[in-house]
């Protein structure tokens, strides 16, 4: 495979025809261009959703760009996440030093936005000039009675997946540091951003088998409910490779038991809500779990089958943050009779990897931090129909002319529970089916939708 640099062969892996575990968890290889994003953007997505905090940007402007919108999580109240703030660091500053920016930009905005938490992040050239970020969080608390919280996020520090432990190492030092009463049967969601309102979809099933949301971590997050986190019976954490750092914290230090799961499709998402039931031993909860599921599912089935007997046939490419959403993406797919040929996360660990070998058909390409040119070349070999992917994948897709999903940072559909299945559905088939592939250089498979040239 020439089109894969020798030092990342290991890092890619063919379903059925591969036996060795696939090499990952490792910084990425200079020169690869890597779909990874920096530590900083990754401490970023996982903060940014907390509405009610103050997120300010100790570095150049062009850090900034990583705003609100790349992941727009949706709030239910305050929209002070919506804000961008940066000291904009210039020459004079490097050179002379930006605390002193950094304490003014900060005490101002504090003072104007009245948020109940604030975030400074540090940035690369902070990370170069050394800037006591630290002390200038003291004294900003000292001055103004909230907590301010340095989040050290250098991007040159590690990858993105460095920049969730930092996030969660932030959001750590909150969670006991307020205690309120809230009912036993009580659950924190982890790693649900709130992209297109998902997260209330989540809230009203959890609602209806009588289990109490104490804090959500951190779509719609507020900081009082994250200050009191401790108090719940248990986290539930979907984007583990974010979250579960977070939650090992948790269970260290205030006992508070973790579970994973995927809110994407059909199987995930009632075992997600029958496994919330079972660690509660509740009979009554695990019937209104079983009654819902019912409901939902007979509602879903005769639509999908419909998406299904269309879309039969159809080949997509998989490539997202975390591998966990990749294998729930490989179940969903195939409920509507996609097959998945590449599936590939940033982020995901040798037990993810071996889990997606097992669950693919054999041929499929599995690959660990990739970048455009292999994508390019895997798409083309394996003639998917469909990239599923973020913000990044999307002009691999196009460049080639192939169909996008968008099941990351720029959707404006809810994705997750039984309502998001059909969005998904309705989604892939609008995409892969739609005439303009007809005209693309590099047409799909020559199934409905599409003739090759
Ligand atoms: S790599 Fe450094 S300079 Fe670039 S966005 Fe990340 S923190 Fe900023």
């Amino acid at each position: 495979m020439g089109h894969i640099l020798d030092e990342r062969q290991m890092q890619v892996s063919v379903a059925g025809k591969d036996a060795r575990t696939i090499d990952c968890n490792k910084v990425s290889l200079a020169g690869s261009v890597s779909q990874r994003a920096c530590v900083f953007c990754g401490s970023r997505v996982v903060l940014y959703p907390i509405a009610d905090a103050l997120h300010l940007i100790h570095g150049p402007i062009g850090c900034a760009a990583y705003t609100w919108d790349i992941r727009g999580s949706l709030s239910s109240g305050p929209e002070l996440h919506r804000l961008s703030f940066s000291t904009d660091l210039q020459e004079r500053d490097v050179i002379f030093g930006g605390e002193t920016k950094l304490y003014n930009a900060a005490l101002e905005l504090i003072r104007k936005h009245n948020p109940k938490a604030a975030f400074i992040y540090t940035t690369c050239i902070v990370g170069v000039i050394g800037d006591d970020v630290e002390r200038a969080c003291r004294m900003l608390q000292d001055e103004t009675g909230i907590p301010v919280i340095p989040v050290q996020a250098p991007g040159f520090q590690g990858s993105k997946k460095d920049g969730y432990k930092v996030a969660c190492e932030a959001i750590f030092k909150l969670v006991g540091t307020k205690q309120k009463s809230i009912p036993a049967k009580s659950i924190n969601i982890l790693g649900d951003f709130n992209l297109a309102g998902e997260l209330w979809i989540l809230l009203d099933y959890y609602r209806k088998m009588g289990v109490h949301v104490n804090a959500t971590i951190t779509g719609d997050g507020r900081v009082d409910d994250i200050c009191n986190a401790h108090s719940a019976a248990l986290n539930v954490v979907q984007c583990s490779g974010s979250m579960n750092y977070l939650a090992k914290l948790m269970k260290d230090k205030y006992g508070v038991p973790s579970m994973r799961v995927s809110y994407f499709g059909i199987e995930d998402m009632s075992d997600a809500l029958y496994d919330v039931a079972r660690f509660f031993k509740d009979d009554e909860m695990m019937a209104k779990a079983r009654q819902l599921v019912k409901d939902e599912v007979s509602r879903l089935i005769p639509e999908l089958a419909w998406y299904k007997a269309q879309l039969t046939g159809k080949k997509a490419a998989i490539y997202v943050g975390g591998a966990f959403k990749a294998i729930s993406l490989v179940k969903a797919l195939r409920l509507i009779g996609v097959q998945s040929v590449i599936v590939g996360s940033q982020t995901g660990t040798p037990e993810d990897y071996e889990l997606i070998k097992k669950l693919c058909d054999e041929g499929t390409i599995i690959v660990d931090d990739s970048n455009p040119v292999e994508l390019s070349h895997f798409v083309k070999e394996k003639q998917a129909d469909i990239f599923i992917g973020g913000v990044k994948e999307r002009p691999i897709a196009h460049k080639i002319g192939l169909g996008f999903c968008d099941h990351n940072h720029e959707r404006k559909e809810p994705l997750a529970g039984y309502e998001g299945m059909i969005n998904f559905a309705k989604e892939i088939y609008a995409t892969a089916m739609s005439p303009v592939w007809k005209f693309t250089k590099t047409s799909p498979s020559p199934s409905k939708g599409g003739d090759v040239r």
